[in-house]
């Protein structure tokens, strides 16, 4: 074990650098610190919930769409049931939300939905590093010949959709085996500079001086406080519980812009059944069509477990798609999570005060139309088009916001906190624009470029 572990004695641990969350983005952290040398312990306020710590769960065992729906939907936490955000929830294991994601991880626009932080010629390589590291290719349907045809009876009409870019990779038996927080992990684990510890939550940093000096650990697993002491700190809790633990630490007034800035894209749904022509023809689809000048969501066309959208048991689902639209929504400094009372973990439980703006609300108007116009290509509706609740889409960000000020921002270029040498922070949280296009494979992209920051500090010590 690479850290000076013991706790029962001093109730203390040292090491190189702490990272709190071990979903895909604190992963990230820790492969390319570890790989770098450094000694490394993860704590999760979470629990090992597979074989494998941090894998994704349909690569654990096999179930249907609608038992891996259900699988989703107990993982999920709801984060508060009665604001502005029902959808809004957390995953609280080893692994977080990627031991059950979707795995798409579709490149943003360059000029609609990429950081404006990075010039084009620093985003390019941390974007194609993170593509590699995620396991990203557009291949994996491409046999499929429902998927062609159906890629080009909708091109046809005037639709640029493509094979949407999943994070997964095939075997050799054909069985695909989806990226997860296990598959960042696996060139470090086991290793002797690594440790992962399970139902450790993190409560609180403190500061003195302009530098994290220790961090307090709750274990669920021995009841015990810990403390760490770290040269480097990394948040990677998720785009709510990040800035919680930061609200815990009593650092929102030396952070204006924290909590706010929320953004989360309006999600349309419907289902519908595929035309005979489109039904003789085999295979999977999984086809997606991104955001451009003039459109401002992203349409994806699959059949997908998620936390909703299950079939009823005893209908046919092998004729059956979903229609996805995510919307581009601009970010507002009004929009934001609160901090309140403390909740059951001893941590102040989140309120979300967001409201769509008018222009929102007009694409949201939109795509609602074009799922009435893809649905009349492809067949007929066994849902109807609705918006569903905000946060649906478990994409939020912008809560710990990079950008380049105080003012304006949580955290600068490298997410780094402003104000303080040694805290860094990961996931979605720190992305500032408004992306229709699923977000993991961006957050990567930041965190790749602040962990070389970490590694520099590091070495200078
Ligand atoms: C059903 C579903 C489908 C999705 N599909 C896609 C998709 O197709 N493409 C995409 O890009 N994104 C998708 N997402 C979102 C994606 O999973 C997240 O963006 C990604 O997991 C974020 O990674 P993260 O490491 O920042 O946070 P998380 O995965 O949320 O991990 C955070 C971890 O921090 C831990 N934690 C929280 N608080 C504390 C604390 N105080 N102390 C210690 N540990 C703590 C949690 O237990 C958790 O394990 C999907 C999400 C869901 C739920």
């Amino acid at each position: 074990m690479g850290i000076d572990y013991e706790p029962e004695s001093t109730g203390t641990i040292r090491t190189d650098v702490l990272i709190v969350g071990s979903g895909p983005i604190g992963a990230v952290y820790a492969r390319k610190l570890v790989d770098a040398g450094h000694n490394v312990l993860m704590v999760d306020a979470g629990a090992q919930e597979t074989e494998i710590p941090g894998d994704h769960k349909k690569n654990a065992s096999e179930m249907t769409l609608n038992e891996f729906s259900s699988v989703i939907q107990n993982d999920l936490t709801p984060l508060s049931s009665s604001s502005s955000m029902p959808g809004a929830a957390a995953t609280l294991a080893i692994g977080g939300m990627s031991t059950h994601w979707t795995c798409v991880t579709a490149a943003p626009h360059p000029t609609l939905e990429a950081p404006k932080l990075f010039p084009e010629a620093q985003w390019t390589p941390l974007l194609s590093e993170a593509q590699d590291l995620l396991n990203t290719n557009s291949t994996t349907y491409d046999t499929s010949t429902r998927q062609e045809n159906l890629k080009n009876v909708l091109n046809a009409s005037g639709h640029s959709f493509k094979s949407t870019p999943l994070a997964c990779q095939k075997a050799e038996d054909g069985k695909i085996v989806y990226t997860s927080t296990s598959t960042i992990l696996s060139p470090i684990f086991p290793s002797k500079n690594f440790t992962l510890l399970p139902l450790h939550l993190c409560t609180k940093l403190h500061k003195q001086n302009g530098a994290i000096l220790s961090a307090s650990i709750t274990s669920f697993s021995t009841n015990t406080q810990i403390s760490v002491i770290a040269k480097q700190y990394i948040l990677a809790a998720g785009a709510v519980l990040t800035p919680q633990i930061l609200h815990n630490s009593g650092m929102d007034n030396e952070l204006p812009a924290l909590g706010r800035y929320l953004t989360e894209r309006m999600v349309g749904f419907c289902q519908v059944r595929l035309d005979k022509k489109f039904s003789t023809m085999g295979g999977e689809v999984n086809i997606m069509e991104g955001a451009r000048e003039g459109k401002k969501w992203v349409t994806t066309i699959n059949r997908e477990a998620h936390q909703y959208g299950q079939l009823p048991e005893d209908v046919d689902g092998s004729d059956v798609l979903d229609v996805r639209c995510m919307s581009v929504v601009e970010p507002n400094v009004e929009n934001r999570v609160k901090f309140g009372e403390k909740g059951s973990d001893g941590m102040p439980m989140p309120s979300f005060t967001v409201s769509p703006s008018n222009d929102d609300l007009k694409v949201a108007a939109k795509m609602m139309v074009e799922m009435q116009s893809l649905a009349t290509t492809l067949g007929s509706f066994i849902t109807e088009p609705t918006i569903m609740p905000l946060g649906t889409a478990l994409h939020l960000s912008g809560t710990t916001r990079a950008g380049t000020s105080v003012e304006n921002s949580v955290v600068d270029v490298n997410s780094k906190v402003w104000g303080v040498d040694n805290l860094y922070l990961g996931g979605c949280g720190v992305i500032a624009e408004g992306m229709a296009c699923q977000p993991t494979l961006t957050a990567v992209g930041y965190a790749l470029q602040s962990v070389e920051r970490v590694k520099t500090a590091l070495q200078s010590e």
